[in-house]
């Protein structure tokens, strides 16, 4: 532990950059709670339904983005279906942020079918979003899962020049050292958790992210798992500390201003 290590006051706000609202039962409760905790953030969805079921329960609480997403797990297994698919590309040109998308191919995902039906997706939702950004200027901000697919991901990327035009975050960034590179020259953003920061290599990776490149985050709650706003600040805070010991950096202090403005949150700070 760094001695030097500043105190994180309890008025000091902190923003989680993937958090997962949607899975308990009371996402408008908790979205509350962690407002009285000064915490805000972007709430990632898994399925469309999941983004339309939150936008009413969220609505009115300005600590919280939410996300619009198809996470590559249920793209996989076909838990959502071609025409909610069809259904998200519609709505993109109607949102701001995109939380989560992306690819897996860990070994849970390996029959090529369900893995080209994660290519062909996430690659429709790049090109639309790169579409939407041609003709409306809208300053995506995207959240992004990739597991055993960085490359694949970063082509995709690139593809269509998302990179240079939207804010690309990589969520627990999980990839090699050489894709670590090729995302950070991309222009690429990263956001870190407690769990990431536990593997040796995540370590050595934060000497290679520029430190205006790091957001926070938690992916917490799991699905169906009690989840409060002071267990989220603890698990915040708990990064932080991690981040500060690595970095010499005081994450908080330097970032929390400048995103919530990435994220036009309207909170006082
Ligand atoms: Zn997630």
């Amino acid at each position: 532990m760094n001695v030097h290590r500043p105190r994180i006051e309890d008025n000091e706000w902190l923003i989680d950059m993937h958090t997962h609202l949607g899975f308990v039962s009371n996402p408008d409760e908790l979205a509350k709670d962690y407002n009285m905790h000064h915490i805000a953030g972007l709430c990632a969805t898994v399925t469309p339904q999941e983004y339309r079921g939150l936008i009413p329960k969220l609505a009115g609480h300005t600590n919280i983005c939410l996300g619009l997403g198809a996470h590559p797990w249920w793209i996989h297994d076909d838990r959502i279906s071609d025409d909610d698919l069809k259904y998200m590309l519609d709505d993109i040109e109607n949102v701001q942020y995109i939380a989560e998308i992306g690819l897996d191919f860990s070994n849970k995902f390996s029959d090529i079918k369900g893995r080209d039906r994660q290519i062909y997706w996430f690659k429709k939702i790049c090109q639309t979003i790169s579409q939407c950004i041609a003709n409306t200027h809208t300053p995506y901000i995207l959240s992004i899962h990739s597991v055993k697919a960085t490359d694949e991901v970063l082509s995709i990327l690139e593809e269509y020049d998302l990179p240079s035009r939207a804010i690309c975050i990589f969520h627990w960034f999980s990839g090699t050292h050489d894709e670590l590179m090729r995302a950070t020259a991309f222009g690429c953003y990263f956001s870190i958790n407690n769990k990431m920061l536990q593997s040796k290599r995540a370590k050595s990776y934060l000497r290679t992210i520029p430190s205006d490149r790091i957001f926070l985050e938690t992916d917490m709650p799991e699905e169906n798992q009690y989840w409060n706003g002071a267990l989220e600040r603890e698990r915040l805070v708990e990064t932080c500390n991690m981040l500060y010991d690595l970095t010499d950096e005081h994450l908080p202090s330097i970032t929390a201003r400048k995103h919530a403005e990435l994220l036009d949150l309207e909170i006082s700070l």
